[in-house]
């Protein structure tokens, strides 16, 4: 039995037992195209899955037969034209009551359709939350993702030149990636040089990078379809006495949210073990975001490690850890690894050192 199987029959599991429950699905249509990839193994574009209790049936168009044969083991329609009257088609001829749907993951005119045929219960995180914890081999398409991530960086790091523009430095980072692997960057690279780096989310653009900047450089790579994600911080010359003051403060933050990691404990829990230790530095009030994320094959995945987080982490859960703080006029500092829950606490996979880099 291949593994897309194995997770089809965890879904029709699952979708067995709501049927007894108060939601009464009798199937799942599965749209999010990382939940259908992530059930079947398909890479194309245009794909839906209808899962029953007893089986699942995939809808594509023409241009995908082939791939489609090559790519996904369970039944297979082809469908000329839109898939969702197709599928909704389907579950009225199987008669059934009650269709789940993802509302994360529909357009409204898709609802529409879907709701002249069939009576619909719309569903959240079912497969993502299947999707949460990883199979040996996804970390491994993971750890493979990070490796090509942190080379990327050291190559990216060899050609900054003062003057250079951020965007220039963020593209070299990206046609990296590519060479070393990558299918493509798993977001927009980010490159802040100096004040711009108080913007967590800040945009490359025409910025030059200056003698005396400090750059934050936030990096992920898709490859085999899993992602990674890092941010590391370098300094252009040798960094002032604040600077490294701070940077001190937000490594021992993430150390301290590192060693919180292990099964059992809350996502709240390992925020607030970064959150202590800049509270402490009095930065607290400049950590603006929550302390990481999952990842697989979508680079934001469940759980949030967010202060008021609940889940309990797992063996198997891929997440990030990233404190950061960030002060308007001065600029920002985040460090972030991607790390594996293990059954005896965690493994950090980015190998990339931790130090703040002068060059
Ligand atoms: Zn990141
Ligand atoms: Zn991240």
């Amino acid at each position: 039995m291949d593994e897309y199987q194995g997770r089809r029959d965890r879904l029709s599991a699952l979708i067995a037992e709501q049927k007894l429950s108060e939601q009464k699905l009798e199937a799942m249509l599965v749209s999010g195209a990382a939940n259908v990839r992530y059930l079947t193994g398909f890479t194309g574009s245009n794909g839906i899955l209808l899962a029953f209790p007893d089986g699942a049936v995939f809808f594509t168009d023409p241009r995908y037969t082939l791939q489609a044969g090559r790519e996904v083991s369970c039944a297979i329609r082809i469908v000329k034209g839109p898939l969702y009257p197709a599928a909704a088609g389907l579950a009225r001829k199987k008669r059934i009551g009650r269709l789940g749907i993802e509302r994360d993951n529909i357009r409204y005119d898709q609802y529409e359709t879907l709701g002249q045929q069939v009576k619909l219960e719309p569903v959240s995180s079912i497969v993502e939350g299947l999707r949460a914890v990883k199979s040996p081999g996804e970390i491994e398409k993971i750890r493979r993702s990070v490796l090509t991530n942190s080379k990327a960086f050291e190559q990216g790091v060899r050609a900054i030149k003062p003057g250079m523009r951020e965007s220039d430095l963020a593209a070299e980072i990206e046609y990296r990636m590519r060479r070393l692997g990558a299918e493509k960057a798993a977001f927009e690279t980010i490159v802040a040089a100096g004040e711009r780096a108080a913007l967590p989310h800040a945009r490359p653009g025409d910025a030059r990078i200056e003698n005396g900047n400090l750059v934050l450089i936030d990096m992920g790579a898709t490859q085999g379809g899993y992602t990674s994600d890092m941010t590391r911080m370098v300094h252009l010359g040798p960094a002032p006495k604040k600077t490294r003051d701070t940077y001190r403060f937000v490594l021992e933050a993430q150390l301290a949210a590192i060693d919180a990691v292990r099964p059992g404990v809350t996502c709240a829990r390992v925020d607030r073990a970064a959150r202590d230790v800049l509270k402490a530095a009095g930065l607290d009030r400049a950590f603006v975001h929550s302390t990481g994320h999952g990842l697989g094959l979508e680079i934001h995945e469940n759980p949030r490690l967010g202060k008021d987080s609940k889940t309990r982490l797992e063996a198997g859960m891929a997440i990030t850890i990233e404190p950061g703080v960030y002060l308007d006029g001065w600029g920002g500092i985040r460090i972030e690894d991607t790390v594996v829950v293990t059954a005896a606490g965690c493994e950090v996979l980015t190998p990339t050192p931790k130090e703040l880099r002068e060059v």
